[in-house]
């Protein structure tokens, strides 16, 4: 029998923990003028997953108007699920010819083009035609046969695209390669939120692209949210501890959150560009804490690829990133900026010692 299971899952998963523990921290109480102000909130299902954005100190709805039409420009570009999107263009056209983009597309493409070549193709964003033959996530998911997979794997390759940054055109240079951006959009997204609700004025903000959480600001009364880390192996708000922070974004991949099950096999959606299956290591999820949200995407896909050794020392090596692992036999492992910060509030899981 074949299950597969929807993002939306995932994101319900995800978001709720995260939440309870933001929504229960914030002070109610206006810090300028200290007269009880009611966050303001609109969720909609935007990027295949639920997106909520709340302001604490900001009482103009228009805002997230302006917000969520700046969301919807973007998906309109980037989505490799919706037909006549940028993104289909420059794929179609791959081989062909290059494509004028816009700049946030540009921009997009080359942060990912940054990290498949700092990861040397781990995290590729070149990936598109496995992505598509696998397509978990979707009804159609299923495992294809070998034959399929050696087939299509010579496509990717982040050395075969050529940005133009004078004429901002993307040029693919091989017929029927695909990008997919599905591993850095929602980053993006959340960074270009943060700036648009900054330049209006908002001090104190949580922008949830589906787990893709960026906090703008602190509370109100000035202390640091408290962003709850998934427990893995339960959904719907349980967490296993939380993290103090202001101004972050945080960010989890794992392979609990969008798969394909056949039988007792189980098939998650962060695969290898060498071998075309999903990777398979030692993590079952890795949050990254960074203060851009494009980077916390990209890196928290890429940092799975690597195991938890190599991951800890690869993000040990990248100023002003931090990272929670959580291993298969439920140990967590932090890097060494956050250790004093983290607190553990699930008797399920332990902090290793190293
Ligand atoms: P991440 O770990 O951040 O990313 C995993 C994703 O990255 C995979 O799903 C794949 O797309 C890609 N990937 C896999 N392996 C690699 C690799 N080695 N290197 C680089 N990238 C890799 N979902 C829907 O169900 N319906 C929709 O209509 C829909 N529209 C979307 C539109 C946009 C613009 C975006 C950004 C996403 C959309 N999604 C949609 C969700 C999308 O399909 C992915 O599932 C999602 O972006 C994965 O994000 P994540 O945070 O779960 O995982
Ligand atoms: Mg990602």
């Amino acid at each position: 029998m074949i299950a597969c299971l929807k993002l939306t899952v995932k994101f319900i998963c995800f978001i709720i923990p995260m939440s309870i523990l933001l929504c229960s921290c914030q002070s109610p109480t206006n810090v300028e003028n200290s007269s009880p102000l009611e966050p303001l909130r609109k969720t909609h299902i935007m990027m295949g997953t639920s997106v909520t954005i709340t302001l604490y100190d900001y009482d103009d709805p228009n805002i997230l108007d302006y917000a969520f039409e700046k969301i919807r420009q973007l998906e309109s570009a980037l989505s490799l699920n919706k037909s006549n999107t940028l993104l289909d263009k420059v794929n179609q056209q791959a081989g062909l010819s290059p494509v004028v983009v816009n700049q946030d597309f540009f921009n997009v493409v080359e942060r990912g083009l940054y990290y498949s070549i700092l990861t040397n193709g781990a995290f590729d964003v070149t990936i598109g035609p496995l992505v598509k033959l696998w397509n978990i996530g979707f009804s159609d998911a299923r495992v294809p046969s070998e034959q399929e997979i050696d087939n299509i794997l010579p496509l990717i390759n982040y050395n075969n695209i050529t940005l133009d940054a004078t004429n901002n055109t993307i040029f693919l240079k091989n017929p029927n390669m695909k990008l997919d951006l599905g591993s850095i959009a929602k980053g993006y997204a959340a960074d270009q939120i943060a700036e648009l609700l900054r330049f209006h004025g908002v001090e104190h903000a949580i922008i949830d692209l589906g787990g893709n959480v960026y906090t703008l600001g602190s509370k109100l009364d000035g202390t640091s949210w408290k962003v709850g880390i998934q427990d893995p192996y339960n959904p719907r708000g349980a967490i296993i501890g939380h993290i103090p922070v202001s101004n972050k974004s945080i960010v989890t991949s794992g392979i609990y959150e969008r798969f394909l099950k056949v039988d007792d096999a189980s098939y998650h959606h962060i695969l290898n560009p060498k071998d075309g299956y999903p990777y398979s290591n030692d993590i079952v999820s890795v949050t990254i804490i960074s203060d851009y949200s494009v980077d916390g995407d990209a890196l928290s896909t890429a940092v799975f690829s690597m195991g938890i050794e190599q991951g800890l020392n690869f993000v040990e090596s990248l100023d002003g990133i931090e990272a929670i692992f959580i291993s298969t036999d439920n140990v967590l492992y932090l890097t060494d900026g956050i250790k004093n910060d983290f607190t553990l509030s699930n008797d399920n899981f332990k902090l290793s010692s190293k």
